[in-house]
């Protein structure tokens, strides 16, 4: 039995150096299977290895003390075949804290095993070259708007050599229209509530959101100050290491980490604010990712007891009546780090249902991945193709105008689902929907 088998592990396997691996968390399995039913790979696959229960005997196997099984490609597969969307976490009776375990098992498998060369080349270089250097992340995402905006991107298109170029082909499909660059210098590092201040709250700008999303991130900041907060957006703050920390490569992350507590740290802040729902999922579990960090775990935790994502905030606050109308149909689709990372389910619906005119429409399984999952359409395209699929069955079934959700990789996904499928449907996130109804504009024109 897997809880048999770890009991008496105290995080000394020689072959890995285990310093962080949570060995209770893994214990607190019972076997009961009720998560098998809720996992997107297990419905996909059927095999009990590509289940929650399964991934959990496969860490436990490969961690414990006496004989551990190797960390080799086979484990690997199984354990990166796992969309980390938490769904698994949300139907367990017993409390185990699966994104936890399977973000620690891929760090302990990057740190004690040697990748392709090729591999090796992308990860260092999204992960350490570009991701967390603004500079550079403005710098290709400014070479990718000249890419559009010149036109070369439909000769590229209508050559077909995307498709001779694997996964960088794949994520070229899936690039929107990026915001003129200069968008991003409109959000103030200070920016006043209107009427009376009665909340100071920091902003998390996010790297993605900040780059293809800059709209969004204004929309985020107006609304705020309708609701009579002073919205602070610290120029130092940096990338929230999420992705890296899905991946496993917690270094980094680390860094990242310390630099987003420093940037907001001191400012008498009520909330901190984002609008990203993957990033809230790991801004709010700084703490447990910085527990070993002697001069920051104390911070860490401070910083994460202050994170909200926007409609739980606004829930918290309630919020100010938007008076302008919306005569649109809408569907809410749940991205996963919302509902089941943060467990914010209800607040997006009450920030939707506050807008007058608008009707809302709703989405079967909205609570099921889309398969975005961070870089996992790129890194599992089948899987994340045949998850997307069913998404869009669902979402074509709604006949809504407009489709809301709340984090970046899921407006990307359902966007990709759109186009392909011929939709006439919008995706947008629902505090941009928010921001039209205070603006009295229509969505859609
Ligand atoms: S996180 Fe999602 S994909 Fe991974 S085991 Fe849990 S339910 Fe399945
Ligand atoms: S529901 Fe929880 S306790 Fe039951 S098998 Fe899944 S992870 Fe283990």
């Amino acid at each position: 039995m897997l809880g048999q088998e770890t009991q008496s592990r105290q995080h000394t396997n020689p072959l890995i150096g285990v310093e962080f691996f949570s060995q209770k968390k893994l214990d607190a399995c019972t076997h009961c299977g009720l998560c098998l039913p809720t996992c997107p790979t297990y419905r996909e696959l059927g095999l009990e290895t590509d289940s929650p229960r399964g991934r959990l005997y496969l860490m436990s196997t490969a961690f414990r003390d006496v004989n551990p099984t190797p960390l080799n490609e086979d484990w690997a597969n199984y354990i990166y075949r796992c969309l980390d969307c938490r769904a698994c976490e949300t139907a367990c009776p017993s409390g185990v804290q699966f994104g936890e375990l399977v973000e620690e098992a891929r760090a302990i498998y990057e740190l004690n095993t040697k990748r392709p060369t090729k591999y090796r080349f992308w990860t260092n270089l999204v992960f350490k070259g570009i991701l967390p250097k603004r500079i550079r992340l403005n710098l290709v995402f400014e070479l990718l708007w000249l890419y559009q905006r010149l036109g070369i991107r439909s000769l590229v298109r209508k050559t077909g050599i995307l498709k001779l170029m694997g996964k960088m082909g794949e994520m070229e499909s899936m690039m929107p229209e990026i915001p003129t660059p200069t968008l991003k210098f409109s959000l103030r590092r200070f920016s006043p509530a209107i009427g009376e201040a009665r909340y100071r709250v920091g902003f998390v700008s996010g790297c993605v959101m900040n780059q293809l999303f800059t709209q969004t991130n204004l929309a985020t900041v107006r609304v705020l100050q309708e609701n009579g907060c002073d919205v602070l957006t610290p120029r130092k703050q940096n990338c929230c290491g999420a992705l890296h920390v899905h991946n496993g490569v917690r270094d980094v992350a680390l860094g990242l980490a310390r630099q987003n507590i420093d940037a907001f740290e001191g400012e008498d802040l009520d909330a901190i604010i984002i609008n990203s729902a993957g990033c809230g999922a790991t801004l709010k579990e700084y703490d447990a990712l910085m527990q070993h960090d002697t001069e920051y775990s104390g911070r860490a935790a401070r910083f994460s007891e202050k994170m909200r994502d926007i409609s739980e905030f606004l829930a918290e606050i309630g919020i100010t009546p938007p008076k302008g109308e919306i005569k649109r149909t809408v569907t809410y689709d749940e991205p996963c780090h919302l509902v089941h990372g943060q467990n914010v389910h209800d607040q997006p619906h009450q920030l939707l249902q506050s807008i007058p005119g608008l009707r809302f429409i709703k989405l079967r399984e909205s609570e099921w991945c889309c398969g975005s999952a961070g870089i996992y359409n790129i890194t599992q395209p089948d899987m994340s193709r045949d998850i997307l699929e069913r998404k869009m069955k669902h979402i074509a079934d709604t006949e809504a105008e407009i489709v809301a959700t709340g984090n970046p990789g899921c407006i990307l996904q359902i966007q990709l689902g759109l186009r392909e499928r011929g939709l006439p449907m919008k995706v947008m996130h629902p505090v941009d929907l928010l921001d039209c109804a205070y603006r009295g504009v229509d969505p859609l024109e």
